[in-house]
């Protein structure tokens, strides 16, 4: 059977999540991103997208694409080259695949740890992990975000993984640890092009990246 890169695997409260019919959101609105789905929203070139971490402990695998061309998209490896580090930080402008910035990342208040090396956690991802049966996870909330505001998924690229806690050692072996982030800890982006971004409350709860009681929390964002 062919990949189709848009079609779930499952299904979870992600299809009934939509902000507004096409991802437009009110500018001001406080937005939350239920726990263990996926929200996306649509940005104007110019506009600015607040993602907060209410609780402190919860990880947000967070995409964006040129909204008026979606096969182009923030893109993980690309950002990497261009910022010669695995480690965005503020002040940093995001790569697309065509080596276009996306965003700019303006502001961090928190402890600034985030991943780019990780990719989405999926339902074959956690079959790997021995969970049996369907398991929430961050590709399929992708695919239904978008869906939700008549989007389809053309890919699924490498996540921008919000306070995701990934150390890199110098031998280049990885682990997966709690976020370092507190709760209300925010970042801020502004979209360089018309943009749909996604966020996902990562539903990883077998290994301890969202804090070790294995609790799933909501996140919440803004435009301006
Ligand atoms: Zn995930």
């Amino acid at each position: 059977m062919s990949f189709d890169p848009a079609t779930p695997d499952g299904e979870n409260a992600s299809l009934t999540s939509a902000i507004s019919a096409d991802g437009t959101p009110q500018p001001g609105t406080r937005y939350t991103v239920p726990a263990r789905c996926g929200v996306a929203v649509r940005l104007r070139a110019g506009q600015r997208l607040t993602v907060i971490n209410t609780h402190g402990t919860q990880v947000g695998d967070f995409w964006a694409f040129n909204a008026e061309a979606l096969d182009e998209y923030m893109s993980m490896e690309h950002i990497r080259v261009d910022l010669r580090s695995v480690f965005p930080k503020a002040g940093d402008r995001l790569f697309t695949n065509r080596r276009r910035a996306i965003l700019s990342f303006e502001e961090d208040t928190s402890p600034g740890v985030h991943d780019t090396v990780m990719a989405a956690c999926d339902n074959d991802r956690y079959q790997l992990l021995d969970c049996g049966g369907y398991h929430d996870n961050c590709t399929d909330n992708l695919r239904m975000a978008l869906f939700a505001i008549g989007e389809r998924a053309p890919a699924i690229p490498s996540p921008f993984n919000l306070w995701m806690n990934i150390p890199v050692t110098a031998e280049g072996a990885l682990d997966f640890l709690p976020t370092v982030s507190g709760p209300g800890d925010r970042v801020i982006f502004r979209a360089e092009m018309p943009a749909i971004a996604v966020i996902s409350a990562c539903p990883q709860d077998i290994l301890p990246v969202n804090g070790t009681d294995g609790s799933i929390r909501d996140l919440a964002f803004e435009v301006n």
